[in-house]
This record gives C-alpha cells, sequence and structure tokens, in this order.
C-alpha cells in the first residue's frame, strides 16, 4: 500500500537541497528539518457509542498536529473507513505546508476517525461526532488547535462538534472550528471557497501561459464540495467540462457536458450517470486534469498514460512522488495541491477572524480577499518556478518549508 506520509516526507527531502544553500548555519537547519519528520502531537484513541439496536460499537479516532511554529494547528477532520494514522499525519503536514504557501498564520493539523458514515444513522453520526468532540476537546480551541471539514464531513458535523466542546469548557467558542453553517458563526463563501480558490489560480496559470479558457477542455474526478463547486464556477467561467466523475463512476462527453444538468441529476438519483470508470477519466485527452476526490489518484501505474498537458490538483495528495516524476518528465505541469486547494483554509482563517472580531462580511468581501490572496499565492510560486528553474510543487514547498523554518528559528525551537 501506498503510505500517504512517506509520500510527503519526500516530497519534503526534494527541497532540501535547494533550501540548505539558504541558512549558513547548518546544524541548526538539519535540527530544524528534522523536527518536521513527525507530527508534534499525534492522539489516537478508540471511541465508543450505542448504535441504535442497543449494541456498542468502537471506532478508531485520530488527530496529528504537525505543527504550529506559524499559529495555531489548523486542519479538517475526515470520516472515512480508510483512514490511518499514516494517511492523517501526511495531511496535517500538508496543511502546515498549505498555510504557509499561502501566508496564512497556521500550522499544520488533521484529524480522522474511521468509519464508513453512510453505514450509521443521523442519531449515530451525531453521537459519534460528540465522542470525537470530548477526545480533542483538551487538545483544541481558537489559539490552540482549529479544526474544520474534510471528505464526509460537513456544517452538521461542525455544529455537533462545537456543541458538545462548547458544553465541556462551558463558554461559547465559535472561533473553535471553522466550516460552521453560517447560524453558528460560519462565513458567507466557506461552502464554494475552495472550488473558486482552485478555478481563480487555474485562470492565472493559463493567463501566464498565453491559453484561451473557452477553448480549455476539463476533466474533474471527484463530485464532492470541492468537485463539485469547482466545476460549477469553472463552467461558468467559460471552461469546457468534458467529463466529471464520482466514487461510482463518470460522464465523458468530448463535446462538452451540461454541467448543470449533470449535477442536478446527481442531486436527485445521487450518483452520476456513467459512461466510463474513475480509471478512464484520469487517462482522457484533455487539456487539463483535475484529481479533486482522494490521494494517491495517479501513480506510476497510470501515470505514463495522462493524456492531459496539466494535472491540477484539487484533492490532497492525489500524485504520488514516483507519477510526480514522471510527468515532470513528460513535460506535463503538474500545478499542486497546497496552493490549488488553499482557498478553503483561507476562508477558514477568515471564519475565526470573523468570530474573534464578532463581526461578520458580506460574502463579495469574502470572496474578494481570498481571490487577491489566490493571485498572489500563485505569483509568487510562478516567480520561484522561473527563478529556480523547478517545478510548480518544489517552488510551492521551497517557499513554503522556508517559512515555517524561519518561524522555528525565530521562536528559538533549534
Ligand atoms: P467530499 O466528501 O465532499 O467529496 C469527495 C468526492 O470524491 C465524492 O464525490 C466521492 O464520490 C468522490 N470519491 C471518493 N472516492 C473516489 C474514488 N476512488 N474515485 C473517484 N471519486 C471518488 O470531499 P471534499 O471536501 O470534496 O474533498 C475532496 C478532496 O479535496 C480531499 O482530498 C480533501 O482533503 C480535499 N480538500 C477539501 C477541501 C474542502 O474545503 N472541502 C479543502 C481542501 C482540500
Amino acid at each position: 500500500m501506498i503510505s500517504a506520509f512517506n509520500n510527503a516526507q519526500k516530497q519534503l527531502s526534494e527541497v532540501i537541497p535547494f533550501l540548505e544553500k539558504e541558512y549558513s548555519d547548518k546544524k541548526r537547519f538539519i535540527k530544524a528539518v528534522s523536527l518536521l519528520k513527525k507530527p508534534q502531537r499525534l492522539l489516537s484513541k478508540k471511541i465508543s457509542i450505542k448504535l441504535d439496536n442497543g449494541k456498542t460499537k468502537t471506532f478508531k479516532a485520530i488527530r496529528s498536529q504537525f505543527n504550529n511554529a506559524r499559529g495555531p494547528f489548523k486542519g479538517g477532520i475526515r470520516y472515512h473507513p480508510n483512514v490511518t494514522e499514516d494517511e492523517v499525519k501526511a495531511l496535517s503536514f500538508w496543511m502546515a505546508v498549505k498555510c504557509a504557501v499561502v501566508g496564512i498564520p497556521y500550522g499544520g493539523a488533521k484529524g480522522g476517525i474511521v468509519v464508513d458514515p453512510s453505514k450509521l444513522s443521523q442519531n449515530e453520526l451525531k453521537k459519534l461526532t460528540y465522542a470525537y468532540s470530548e477526545f480533542i476537546t483538551p487538545f483544541i480551541g481558537p489559539w490552540i488547535d482549529v479544526p474544520a471539514p474534510d471528505v464526509n464531513t460537513d456544517g452538521q458535523i461542525m455544529a455537533w462538534l462545537l456543541e458538545a466542546y462548547e458544553k465541556k469548557v462551558k463558554h461559547q467558542s465559535p472561533a473553535t472550528f471553522t466550516g460552521k453553517p453560517i447560524e453558528l458563526g460560519g462565513s458567507q463563501g466557506r461552502t464554494e471557497a475552495t472550488g473558486f480558490g482552485g478555478v481563480i489560480v487555474l485562470k492565472e496559470y493559463l493567463k501566464k501561459k498565453g491559453i484561451n479558457i473557452k477553448k480549455t477542455t476539463v476533466a474533474i474526478q471527484g463530485m464532492g464540495n470541492v468537485g463539485f463547486w469547482f466545476a460549477k464556477i469553472a463552467k461558468d467561467e467559460g471552461f469546457k467540462i468534458v467529463a466529471v466523475s464520482d466514487s461510482k463512476g463518470g460522464i465523458y462527453n468530448p463535446k462538452g457536458l451540461d454541467v448543470d444538468n449533470v449535477l442536478r441529476e446527481k442531486e436527485k438519483s445521487g450518483r452520476i450517470k456513467s459512461n466510463i470508470t474513475n480509471e478512464e477519466l484520469l487517462t482522457l485527452p484533455v487539456d487539463i486534469l483535475v484529481p479533486a476526490a482522494l490521494e494517491n489518484a495517479i501513480t506510476e501505474k497510470n501515470a505514463n498514460k495522462v493524456k492531459a498537458k496539466v494535472v491540477f490538483e484539487m484533492a490532497n495528495g492525489p500524485t504520488t512522488p514516483e507519477a510526480d516524476e514522471i510527468l515532470e518528465s513528460r513535460k506535463i505541469d503538474v500545478v499542486p495541491d497546497v496552493l490549488t486547494n488553499a482557498g478553503g483554509v483561507m476562508v477558514s482563517y477568515f471564519e475565526w477572524a470573523q468570530n474573534l472580531n464578532g463581526y461578520y462580511w458580506e460574502k463579495d468581501e469574502v470572496l474578494n480577499k481570498e481571490k487577491k490572496i489566490m493571485i498572489k499565492a500563485f505569483n509568487d510560486i510562478y516567480d520561484e518556478v522561473k527563478k529556480r528553474k523547478v517545478t510548480y510543487r518544489k517552488a510551492a514547498f521551497n517557499l513554503a518549508i522556508k517559512r515555517i523554518i524561519d518561524a522555528m528559528m525565530l521562536r528559538g525551537w533549534v
């Protein structure tokens, strides 16, 4: 099985030779890098709930707090049967990198429960979420660690986490969680923030390359929060979406899809009317391939078959380092997750700031602020790509790891 954390560490090791040159005190630098080889804290516990049928069931719950040199730990909570400590650790590392890439004052964290939420009733899901909240309560808070949604978790889950947390700490604390429903202090624009930010970055990228949006074909794997909003916004911007998929399969039409229709159909029946498999979607002859589902979608097994000109990562960790090398040798640009999907954590940061101030912004203000920062982050990375003649991922990691190491050094950790 592919280890996401090994992949993450490989990505780290690849930028060390570049960064090393920037620090005169090599010993201090090596010590700083060693602190990025494991999370600062890894919490893991079996949590139990009583099911509707009266039986007790136990689930593994995890929270990885990777690094907080640049600010409170920050990262989502995933409910999925394939969640492992390895995956959660990797995702928490990528969160630290992502926050540093876009320059928001957070460290990195991630959490998860090994569970298939579709097999639980609403009542069971609520109990499980309350139990998870109790497990992490001593270790979270607005200035400690701020969880958020991830795969299979949403505003309702955040509302339950918040309720259980506030009961325990005995005061209101909306800034402890982001991705909350608007009624409980959520931010305008959070729902579409990740997809919106991705489309902004894609447009900037194409502008630099002198490519016309209207002539650009796109295939998107994954139709959850990220894939759905990416597809909807990209279509409104004039991109030609030719394929989309969810876990059950995908639909392809080289002439272009009526995305609204596909999405409506999925909302109605719960699935996409398929004519291709997920694997086939990844190798379609398109301009832009957007993996927006889970990690390790593009591996050494299929990277040679990718026909897209650009892989635009919207999921976290969808391309393995081996696949990265293959794509690089084939001159296929990979625009990395730590930049492209940072819009989500950015609006989470805006939500946190609004909660701390008790003052709320209009949606336009939120999205305009997001747009400005995403464009700047892309341009910082683009300049680094040009300056160092490296891939977009290496450029992003260079910038981010340097920012994290500088913060650790300033604090005197090394
Ligand atoms: P989600 O649970 O809303 O949706 C996941 C989607 O992926 C679903 O459509 C599901 O059917 C599909 N899927 C699952 N397994 C698949 C498979 N094997 N092949 C194809 N499709 C599959 O999750 P999301 O919030 O959209 O997150 C998707 C990815 O984006 C994850 O990697 C997540 O960590 C990342 N991400 C999410 C956000 C956010 O704001 N939600 C922010 C940054 C990164």
